[in-house]
């Protein structure tokens, strides 16, 4: 099949390159010229693990292809995938102009029938929005040609997209359409052999299952960060707490770990937006409202721990810090809670040495040379000199830890673990002063 990708971020790219790779036809158009000729030179601008080689070999193919123009694009897909950003309006909705402007283009430069997928995650409604915007740009160049919309969700996790793409638990496809069924089972196909994941549903109950899936994620974990931060003062340690009841088949081990708040391109945004549209249908989200609170919240633990730890005197104060990227394995660091306290602690006077094994080019393009922030060779480095270590991001090189070692190089002795990766006990034997979320000492 020929199919354009409109937006070649993660969810783009990694779409783009993995339906080449089952040997359909990809042309991926983007706006940003420099993505696109970095993309052509064989250079992947995110990290994403097993995406590099995946890009060249389905390139070398001849089977995908980067273009910046948007008649190429239109012209060339049956298939006209949007996978564009829909960021956070101010008032918290999703931003939908990058998605308008794609069905514009589509309205704009369409010559035959053509299926509008929306990939990213849109408001319910929007695909009535993408169809008026469609039929506007084609009326205004007195054209009549035929076209539909269909809702597509990805459901992919950075720093596992390809897994996640082409073993998803499900491809859910919003349309009423036989003519788009029939088209959108040809483009999965290849996924679906084993057994039919492809579930076909309204429109509009495809847009909010995709909200729905990840309030209910983000819900999980706030829920849990209440828990540990109950714990913490009650005594209770929170990891004993989480196997107790994980191991109910009804809650399950999956999004109840603790932690120092949730964060990346997805979560916060898209829980935000819900509560949103909640509220333009006069409903009030009580639920969602808390769960974002809770983690507003638990982003700002890291630094109260340390402020505790520090009697609030951070002037001259040296903090190593672990992890920039939201989570492990993707160099994102969109709403990351490492940004959280760093702003922080630059904000009280204190200095940041800050190691992560991906970020660190995202961390310098964020917030450019400056004197209270320096970005270390590796981990050891970081920690030189250095007052108090902080753990922001469960990194699997970070698991382990010569505490002897840590307490020799940290001046007050104090490590702050975002993510409960070591035993309290182990820790505190070695003479440091041990705060992880929902384990015992609390200040
Ligand atoms: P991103 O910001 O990484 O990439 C978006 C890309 O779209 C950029 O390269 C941008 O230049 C391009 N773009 C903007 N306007 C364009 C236009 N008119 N034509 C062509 N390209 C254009 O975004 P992302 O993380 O890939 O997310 C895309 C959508 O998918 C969002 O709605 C997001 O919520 C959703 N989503 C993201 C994830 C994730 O893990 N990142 C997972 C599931 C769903």
């Amino acid at each position: 099949m020929k199919i354009t990708i409109f937006g070649t971020g993660y969810v783009g790219l990694v779409t783009g390159t993995c339906l080449a790779d089952v040997g359909h036809d990809v042309l991926c158009m983007d706006v940003d010229a420099d993505k696109i000729a970095r993309l052509e030179g064989g250079e992947i601008p995110i990290f994403e693990p097993g995406l590099e080689s995946m890009v060249k070999d389905n390139v070398e193919a001849g089977r995908l292809r980067f273009t910046t123009d948007p008649a190429e694009a239109v012209a060339f897909g049956t298939l006209q995938f949007i996978a564009v950003g829909t960021p956070p309006d101010e008032d918290g909705s999703a931003d939908l102009t990058y998605v308008l402007a794609v069905a514009e283009t589509i309205g704009k430069h369409m010559a035959d029938y053509k299926v509008i997928v929306d990939k990213s995650t849109v408001p319910v409604g929007t695909a009535d929005r993408v169809r008026e915007t469609v039929a506007g740009a084609l009326q205004a160049r007195g054209a009549a040609i035929d076209f539909d919309v269909c809702s597509n969700p990805e459901f992919l996790k950075e720093g596992a997209a390809i897994e996640d793409f082409t073993h998803g638990a499900r491809i859910i496809v919003g349309t009423e359409s036989e003519r788009v069924k029939t088209l959108m089972r040809e483009c999965y196909a290849p996924y679906i052999r084993l057994h039919d994941k492809l579930m076909f549903m309204d429109v509009r109950a495809a847009e909010l299952t995709k909200y729905a899936a990840n309030a209910m994620l983000a819900t999980k974990i706030s829920f849990m960060n209440e828990i540990a931060n109950l714990a913490e003062r009650l005594g209770a340690d929170v990891e004993q707490v989480r196997r107790g009841i994980g191991s109910d088949p009804r809650i399950g081990y999956q999004f109840i770990y603790p932690g120092c708040g949730y964060g990346g391109s997805c979560f916060p945004k898209d829980v935000q937006a819900l509560a949103r549209t909640a509220s333009d249908v006069d409903y009030q989200a009580e639920l969602l409202t808390a769960v974002e609170g809770v983690n507003r919240r638990q982003k700002q633990t890291l630094f109260t721990k340390l402020a505790g730890a520090f009697e609030g005197q951070f002037a001259g104060r040296t903090i190593a810090l672990w992890g920039l990227a939201f989570k492990p394995n993707t160099d994102d660091m969109r709403d990351a809670p490492s940004r959280t306290l760093m702003e922080a602690l630059w904000q009280a006077g204190a200095k940041v040495q800050a190691y992560d094994p991906e970020a660190m080019k995202e961390c310098r393009r964020l917030y450019g040379e400056r004197d209270d922030l320096l970005l270390a060779g590796d981990r050891i480095q970081a920690v030189k000199g250095a007052d108090a270590l902080v753990i922001c991001t469960e990194w699997k090189e970070f698991r382990t830890l010569d505490f002897a070692w840590l307490k020799q190089q940290l001046a007050t002795g104090v490590i702050v673990d975002g993510r409960n990766l070591f035993e309290p006990e182990a820790v505190k034997a070695a003479g440091l002063r041990y705060f992880a979320v929902g384990r015992g000492e609390s200040l």
